[in-house]
């Protein structure tokens, strides 16, 4: 039973804020606050925290970066745990092999490996997010994706208990994987050793290519929905005549029509309603239905 007026998480206060505004912590720089907010500095925090949601039937989240992200206006009734200290964000090189902690940024990751000399992860450079969130959504596009290098991941359940998942029993799709677990804690990644220079340099290829096809300069949560079988998600907005369509502060993107970009002052429920319109004034042209890419909290 959920207890109602005692403080589920009374003692954990130094790692544990009630109210707490996410929009800041999104990409999208929209969005309610979190009832709870939680951002342990171990795993034994991680474990308390969850503990307690579990006694009070809180239910749990996980943010990274907020890089695929939309929380709906009133906010998210639960517990939000960012994996963002220090503990969070160790990696441990050994030989090919990059051991990385859910709270990894992706960018950084990918400039000390190519330091390093490994290459692997070039592929998901402009991609912004942590480890944890690129693995749950195995991040990438058309020059690769990281559950193609992933070796090893560390997991803990709603329960707490820690557990890893090697390569053989791993399955990565198209923008998911047959992960469960509802935390992802590290990734072991294989990469391969290579020239520094040449990595470096198929790196900004690769940035260069998604500077000029995608609005990277804006606030937005990357594509909105996946890319239906065989098809562009893009293309079909495009030929429904959405691009540069406006609902309050959202709008279909000129650059790409699978980004919906928000202009000040725009609320997540503008977002929210023009998903809704692409997605009818699709299926009415094309008998498609999109299903959504961005995870939308509320
Ligand atoms: C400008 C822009 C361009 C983008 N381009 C691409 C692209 O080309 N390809 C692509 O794949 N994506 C793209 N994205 C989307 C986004 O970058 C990726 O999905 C990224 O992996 C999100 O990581 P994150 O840490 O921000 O996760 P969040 O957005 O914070 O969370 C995403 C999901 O992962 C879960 N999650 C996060 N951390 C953990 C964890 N430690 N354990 C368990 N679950 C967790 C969350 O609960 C949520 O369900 C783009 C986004 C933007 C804003």
């Amino acid at each position: 039973m959920r207890i109602a007026n005692a403080n589920p998480f009374a003692d954990l206060e130094p790692f544990v804020q009630e109210n707490f505004p996410l929009a800041r912590h999104t990409w999208y720089r929209i969005g309610g606050p979190a009832r709870w907010y939680v951002q342990p500095r171990s795993l034994e925090e991680l474990q308390q925290a969850v503990q307690r949601c579990n006694e009070a039937e809180i239910p749990i989240y996980v943010l990274g970066l907020g890089a695929n992200l939309l929380v709906k206006d009133e906010g998210v009734d639960g517990a939000v745990f960012r994996l963002d200290d220090e503990h969070w964000r160790r990696v441990r090189y050994d030989g090919n092999l990059v051991e990385a902690h859910a709270g990894v940024d992706l960018q950084k990751l990918i400039l000390h490996t190519v330091r390093q000399g490994l290459m692997g992860i070039e592929c998901l450079a402009g991609i912004p997010g942590t480890v944890g969130g690129g693995i749950r959504m195995n991040a990438g596009g058309k020059f690769g994706d990281i559950g193609a290098v992933v070796n090893k991941v560390v997991v803990m359940d709603a329960n707490g208990h820690v557990f890893e998942r090697e390569k053989d029993d791993l399955i990565f799709d198209y923008r998911s994987s047959n992960i469960a677990a509802t935390f992802i804690l590290s990734a072991t990644l294989e990469l391969e050793a290579e020239d520094p220079e040449r990595i470096m340099r198929k790196t900004k290829e690769i940035w260069m290519y998604k500077r000029n096809t995608q609005p990277l300069n804006t606030k937005s949560c990357g594509c909105i929905f996946k890319n239906p079988r065989g098809l562009s998600a893009g293309a079909l907005i495009d030929q429904a005549g959405l691009k540069s369509m406006r609902i309050g502060g959202a709008e279909v993107s000129e650059k790409h029509a699978n980004f919906i970009v928000a202009h000040p002052g725009c609320k997540a429920d503008d977002v929210l309603r023009l998903i809704n319109i692409i997605r009818e004034k699709v299926y009415d042209k094309n008998q498609v239905h999109l299903e959504s890419e961005v995870q939308i909290w509320s």
